[in-house]
């Protein structure tokens, strides 16, 4: 991916907004729809923001649980969300984002000022490995192991921890 005026860009935000030190605002596009993408989104509709949402897969919380989803729909429709579903991000520029659409490969130059990268988190099986080179008994848990919900968390954890045996 091309990003020639990434530095220029008023913010570009990587992940989480809690991690940020920049407050977006304006014409904010928010790229990825999971819950990370969605909640910030929301947050950042309530603080004003004019919200662009890009996600590249038909339907915006793909995988998300439908009840969650139904909420956030509700909550986020409020603030007139623009929706580019469909829609592959493939460029940032000083005022605009460039997408390509999944379709028909035609690009879209979406104006913005700020952009906030939401686009996911996954395992890192090769750290969990370097860890286990080096210590004996190293138990992966939580989203370490899988991305999931705070159940699977917690149920990983306790199932682990009940057969660990430290010696
Ligand atoms: C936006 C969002 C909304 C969600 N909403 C829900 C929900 O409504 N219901 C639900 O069930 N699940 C929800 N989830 C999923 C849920 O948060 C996770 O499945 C769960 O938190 C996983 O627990 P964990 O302990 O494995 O990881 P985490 O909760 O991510 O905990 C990892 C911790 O390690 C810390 N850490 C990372 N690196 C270091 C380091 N080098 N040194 C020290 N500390 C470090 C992090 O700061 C963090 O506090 C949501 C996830 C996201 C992203």
């Amino acid at each position: 991916m091309t990003l020639p005026a990434l530095r220029a860009m008023g913010s570009v935000i990587c992940l989480c907004i809690e991690a940020a030190l920049l407050w977006p605002s304006g014409r904010v596009a928010v790229i990825g729809t999971g819950l990370t993408g969605l909640e910030t989104a929301e947050i950042l509709a309530m603080d004003g923001s004019k919200i662009i949402m890009v996600e590249m897969l038909p339907e915006i919380g793909p995988g998300l649980y439908a009840p969650i989803l139904r909420e956030m729909k509700v909550s986020l429709d409020k603030y007139a969300p623009k929706l580019y579903t469909g829609h592959q991000l493939i460029g940032i520029t000083v005022d605009s984002v460039s997408l390509k659409c999944c379709a028909t490969e035609g690009i879209v130059q979406v104006e913005a000022d700020s952009v906030v990268l939401a686009l996911g988190v996954r395992p890192r099986q090769d750290l969990a490995e370097t860890f286990q080179r080096e210590f004996r008994n190293v138990v992966v848990v939580g989203d370490a192991e899988k991305g999931g919900r705070i159940y699977d968390a917690v149920k990983t954890g306790f199932c682990k921890a009940f057969a660990f045996n430290p010696a």
